[in-house]
């Protein structure tokens, strides 16, 4: 079965602007949070940011890809 999951292959363009951790909290429990999501951002100080995506395989949410402003997020083709 073939799915697609979601990865941030640009997280070096991020700007730290939670968007998308919002995004994945109202996906996930349909609220806004910064701590309910299956998103993290981190700021790596001079380095721009972390980004960290929990249940990978069950994220494929074109919501995510096009609410972040610097396109971080593609959906990549995933193998189960
Ligand atoms: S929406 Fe994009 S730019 Fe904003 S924090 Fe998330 S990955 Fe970074």
């Amino acid at each position: 079965m073939s799915s697609r999951h979601l990865v941030a292959t640009n997280a070096k363009f991020c700007i730290g602007c939670q968007l998308c951790v919002l995004a994945s909290s109202r996906v996930l429990r349909e609220s806004l949070s910064l701590t309910d999501g299956f998103i993290t951002v981190s700021s790596k100080g001079r380095e721009g940011f972390d980004i960290s995506i929990d249940r990978a395989e069950r994220s494929d949410f074109e919501e995510i890809v096009k609410i972040c402003p610097r396109r971080c997020f593609e959906l990549t083709p995933y193998e189960r």
